[in-house]
Parts: C-alpha cells; structure tokens; sequence
C-alpha cells in the first residue's frame, strides 16, 4: 500500500537536529526497529518521518536529505517503492482499518527488494483502534530485516501500552517562539498575523499556518465579540455554542484561553494587547469579574487536557458548558475536574 508521498520532504528547520541524529544512530547500527514519533498536531513530526523514510530508500542523500534524484526517490515520490509503505486512513478522521494493518505486517515480514531498508509509516498512530494495534505488536517486536517502522502519533494515551514500550519514543515539541514566529510570518502574507495565529495553535507552527487557511485569523474577532457579549448578559451560551461548535476545537480552546489570560491582565492594569485588532473587544472582556475570568480560564485548560487525551466529547455541548462559566454561572456546572 505505498501512496504517493508527491514530492522530496525536508524536514522543519527546528528539526533538521532531530534528523540528523536519528541518522547519525542508523550509522552506527543503533536505530530501533520501531520509532514513536509523538507531540502535539502540527509541529512537522509527519514532515519528519517523511524526510526519514525517502533519506533511507534514496541511493545517494545528500547532507541529511533525499536527492530528489535517482531511482530510489522516483519510486518513493511515485509511491511504487516495493520497500515502503504508508498506512494511513481512507479520509481524514476515519479508523486505520485492521486489514491495512495486516497489509503492514506483511509487507514487514518480507525482505527488503533493493538490498536497503524497508521503511513502514501509520499515520496518525492513533487512527488505530484496539484491533488494529493488538495485530501489530508482534511486528514491532520482530519485523524484517533492516525494517523500519514509524508511527506518528498525537494523541499517545491512545496507543496501548504495548503498543508504546515497543517503540522507541521520540518526543516532539513546539519549538521556541524565537523559531516558529519568523518562520511562520514567512509563511504569512500579511506577517503580523503569526503572533496570534501562533498563539491560537498552540505554538505549533504548521497548525497556525493551517488555522490562516482556514480563515480562522479573520473569525476570530467574532468569536471575542460573542465572549464579551455573553459576559455582558447580552448573547445565550446556547447560541454562541452552536455558532463556534464547527470551528477547531482545539484552537478555539486555546485562543480562548489566550484572550482571557490577557483579560485578566488589562482588568489588572496591563495595557498590551497580542493582537491589536482585537483591542476593543479585549476591552469589553476585560470588565467581567476577575473571578470568573479566572474560573473561565481553570475550566478552559481542563477542556484542552480532556481535548488532548483522546477524548471526543460533544463539541456543542462542551462549549456550551465552558460557556456557562463566563456568565457567572460558576465551575460547578462546568467540566469540573
Ligand atoms: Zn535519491
């Protein structure tokens, strides 16, 4: 089942590092068989495994990088590499199916077509259910010779804890904001714009460029309206729930929580404003009772914890809940930990 993989993947620059180490170990013979590649959305892990698996098919990389060139990278970017294999789901958002797994298992067991590696990749890990991740195991323990198995993953606590010991597990974090805003302002066509877009994502880089193309930039001012008219007794929790319910979740959660930290410190004589659009309506948001801001913000990040668990709770309904805690209703209601 190798698909194309459309064209030669550089890593991320903050993790250009990442690569080369994981390369440096291959040549001395200390590479893992199976690597977890885990961390938030967004941040390039995908990039990188990519990156990883065409520099071991292509027969002459240079500095770290697939050539781009020579039989080996016409078959990855092609997707007709015998020694590769990408398990992904059908659409976005659906289950890994147990028999793409065995399709895996046996792709693992076989030996390598071009005298190198074989290199398998699940992406994201977590698309596998229960199933799907008991038919693996015994391949992350023992697959062919010189295989490799990569699986990305951003949810972790959704693997089985066999499945994890079986990998080894690289974690992966956002880089420093002193990396990921010039280079997603070089992204941006209006540069000013990374800051914020940052900050609703999570510092993840890729998520805040996606979040751009989403159009999220320009709702957002609507969303800060519809807190502040809600805090203000002027708009029902119910009706701005299911306004927002088919946003990002996880990015509304977050620039929330972002707006109301920031709240809380112009209600406390802070002047800044992240992002100068939104200055009048921070204004507005400002006024509400810096204990119910607070409560907002405690009920926020125990949503995002929820959010970020695996979880899948009804977004309409958790919105309403958050909602709730800003008009007073206290975190009683909501999501209590
Ligand atoms: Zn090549």
């Amino acid at each position: 089942m190798a698909e194309a993989v459309a064209a030669i993947q550089a890593p991320c620059p903050w993790h250009r590092d990442t690569l080369n180490q994981l390369l440096s170990r291959r040549e001395a013979g200390r590479l893992p068989h199976a690597l977890l590649f885990s961390g938030p959305a967004g941040i390039g892990k995908e990039r990188l495994a990519l990156a990883l698996l065409q520099v071991l098919l292509c027969e002459s990389p240079r500095g770290g990088i697939a050539c781009g060139r020579c039989h080996g990278c016409h078959m990855t970017t092609g997707g007709t590499h015998p020694d590769m294999c990408l398990t992904e789901p059908a659409e976005a958002g659906k289950a890994i199916r147990i028999d793409q797994i065995r399709e895996l298992v046996e792709f693992a067991s076989r030996t390598p077509q071009y005298g190198g590696h074989r290199v398998a990749l699940v992406r994201p890990a977590q698309a596998m259910n229960r199933n799907a991740q008991n038919a693996l195991l015994k391949t992350l323990e023992e697959p062919g010779s010189n295989t490799l198995l990569i699986l990305v993953c951003d949810q972790v606590s959704a693997l089985l804890p066999t499945v994890r010991s079986r990998c080894q597990q690289q974690l992966l974090t956002p880089p420093p904001l002193s990396v990921s805003e010039p280079w997603v302002a070089g992204q941006l066509a209006v540069p000013e714009r990374a800051a914020p877009l940052l900050a609703a994502a999570g510092g993840a880089p890729l998520r805040a460029v996606a979040l751009e193309q989403a159009d999220w930039f320009a709702e957002r001012a609507a969303l800060v309206q519809a807190l502040a008219r809600l805090a203000s007794g002027q708009a029902s929790a119910v009706v701005i729930a299911r306004q927002f319910a088919g946003y990002d979740t996880l990015a509304l959660l977050e620039a929330c929580y972002g707006w109301t930290r920031q709240a809380l410190r112009l209600s406390q004589g802070a002047t800044h404003v992240t992002d100068p659009e939104l200055a009048n309506a921070m204004q507005h948001l400002a006024r509400v009772s810096p204990i119910v801001l607070l409560q907002f913000a405690q009920a926020l990040s125990r949503a995002r914890r929820l959010f970020v668990s695996g979880a899948n709770p009804n977004k309409e309904l958790l919105l309403e809940q958050l909602l709730l805690v800003l008009t007073g209703a206290g975190p009683r209601n909501a999501l209590s930990a």
